[in-house]
């Protein structure tokens, strides 16, 4: 075949191929153009799941009459004109190329000051008068029309309005002073009222009842909202990481989000999260990706631990659960009660500050085969009493397998445990943390070890099981998280079971220590440890005003 120059009909087909991936594409980038012309409202409708129309409307700067044709050539911008310009991008367009790829591939009709301009398939159809309102409208219709191919790979309507309403609620996330609208079909799928508060914006997207769990973050570069440890999902779809306002995917950032809640959720359960990072303009790169959707830090490793720290800080905060009497209630998946009855040692920490006067909780007694029910300054409470001595024993093995001397109690009778080639690397690998946790294992024949002493916390009967399971952890882990893995499974290990009847004096000890452990709110998987019914609470519920 010859060598031939492309039309350029063609050509910007081609290039529109790398920023029009699907209507959601169409919808980010004319939603960028309306926040950059600093617009406070921005109203998008979709009809036919963004192939018959998407129409964006804002009142922003809007485009000069003589400059509306310019607008959809390519390489086109009002944002950037030297090389220099590059290295520094505060503005989420930049490189003058979606008006020119959206009308390669559909038919567009733009109306600003007074103007108004219809391009399709990169050709300009008409030109004219329009009423003079603020701001600007853009209508795309028939996108993919023209290029089969493209069609093809659209997924169903369901998913493609999906991507749309997640593409817009990024920016409604994230711009809380800009009201967004977005309706699809006949339905208005949501509305932020552009107050500026994060949170708000938050409630319009994601219901009241997460919004009422997320926690402020306020870090010095970092800021945004986190959900409580309690509230959590199967997807990662809740995650919203932004670099200067412009939302980005980023495994590292998100890795770093994640691991900020070890030990507080579930393996496989991921947070909600709204993150807004300020990076100066200089120290990021956002032209690596032809969609802006991803960007390179120059500092990579500081804004990592930047994004820890915020949200470290912010867990702190986290509260126990409260009852409201009549609201419905978050929904979580449920704890397996255990069958197990016989009674296990709850062991102190010698060196707990913990004394009868210290800690307020008052134990009451134990109910349902294994709640305890306190009483405290704030209220009624309810604990699940194998979460709490979990979460007690997590905080205590990790800082041991971190190096602090645990309790070992020698074994009676040795344990004799089988073992996978992989839980015996993993015991060789960490046999210092283990003796640290408490401990003492010979290696016994080519699978098995030997237990010879064990931490004074686990019940005789559960070292071996608690042994092996910590080891698969040890396997198991990211690396980073082999410790807290190993710590959760050896304090579900070791905690007292639901259905262990408690004396009193066990009791009172486990509320003691509940008390003062950091994170006392859920156990380490995430589940609550406790349920508070408030004074005002019940004094709402009895209508007491006194
Ligand atoms: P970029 O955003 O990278 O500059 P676009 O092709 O998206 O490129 O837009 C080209 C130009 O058209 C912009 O630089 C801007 O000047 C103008 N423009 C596009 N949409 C709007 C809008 N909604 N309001 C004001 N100006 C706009
Ligand atoms: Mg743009």
């Amino acid at each position: 075949m010859t060598i031939k120059l492309l039309a350029p009909d063609v050509a910007n087909a081609i290039a529109a191929g790398e920023v029009v991936e699907r209507p959601a594409s169409v919808v980010k980038e004319l939603v960028e153009n309306a926040l950059d012309a600093g617009a406070r409202r921005v109203t998008v409708d979709i009809q036919g799941a963004g192939r018959t129309v998407i129409r964006v409307a804002d009142d922003g700067a809007g485009i000069p009459s003589g400059e509306l044709r310019l607008a959809f050539l390519r390489h086109a911008t009002s944002k950037l004109s030297t090389r220099e310009d590059l290295a520094a991008i505060g503005s989420l367009g930049f490189r003058g190329e979606a008006l020119a790829s959206i009308a390669a591939v559909a038919d567009v009709e733009c109306r600003s000051r007074g103007a108004r301009i219809r391009v399709r398939g990169g050709a300009v159809l008409e030109e004219g008068a329009a009423p003079d309102a603020p701001g600007t409208v853009i209508e795309v219709r028939d996108l993919f029309a023209s290029t089969p191919a493209r069609l093809k790979f659209l997924r169903s309507e369901a998913v493609e309005v999906a991507a749309c309403v997640q593409a817009l609620s990024s920016y409604a996330l994230v711009y809380p002073e800009v009201r967004f609208a977005l309706t699809v079909g006949e339905r208005r799928q949501f509305s932020t009222p552009g107050d500026g508060d994060p949170a708000a914006a938050a409630a319009a997207i994601h219901g009241a009842a997460v919004a009422r769990e997320l926690l402020r973050v306020a870090g010095e570069a970092v800021g945004g909202l986190v959900s409580q440890p309690r509230l959590h999902r199967s997807s990662r779809d809740g995650i919203l990481l932004a670099v200067n306002r412009r939302p980005v995917s980023s495994r590292s950032l998100t890795y770093a989000l994640e691991e900020c809640y070890s030990g507080r959720l579930e393996r496989g359960r991921h947070p909600v999260a709204i993150l807004d990072i300020s990076v100066p303009l200089d120290e990021v790169d956002v032209n690596v990706h032809p969609a802006k959707r991803e960007v390179r830090f120059r500092q990579e490793g500081a804004v990592f631990a930047a994004v820890q720290r915020s949200v470290r800080d912010a867990l702190q905060e986290t509260r126990a659960y409260e009852l409201r009497l009549d609201e419905p209630r978050i929904e979580r998946p449920s704890m397996a009660p255990s069958t197990h009855s016989a009674p296990a040692l709850l062991v102190t920490e010698p060196v707990t500050a913990v004394t009868a006067e210290s800690a307020p909780l008052r134990p009451l007694g134990q109910v349902g085969d294994g709640y305890l029910v306190a009483e405290s300054p704030d209220g009624v409470l309810l604990i699940d009493q194998h979460a709490a001595h979990e979460r007690v024993l997590y905080n205590r093995f990790l800082a041991r397998l971190r190096g602090a001397a645990g309790i070992s109690q020698p074994l009676l009778l040795p344990v004799v445990v089988d073992l996978e080639p992989r839980q015996l690397a993993a015991l060789a690998d960490h046999s210092a943390e283990l003796t640290a946790a408490g401990f003492s294992v010979a290696e016994f024949g080519p699978a098995q070890a030997r237990i010879e002493a064990a931490p004074a916390e686990t019940p005789a009967g559960r070292v071996a099981e608690a042994l092996a399971q910590a080891l698969t952890a040890f396997a198991d882990a990211r690396s980073g998280e082999s410790l807290e893995a190993a710590a959760a499974s050896l304090a579900c290990h070791s905690a007292v079971r639901f259905g262990d009847v408690l004396d009193s004096s066990e009791q009172r000890r486990l509320l003691d220590e509940l008390e003062v452990a950091p994170e006392s709110v859920t156990c380490p998987h995430g589940r609550p440890t406790r349920l508070v019914l408030s004074w005002p609470e019940l004094k709402r519920h009895f209508r007491r005003n006194y």
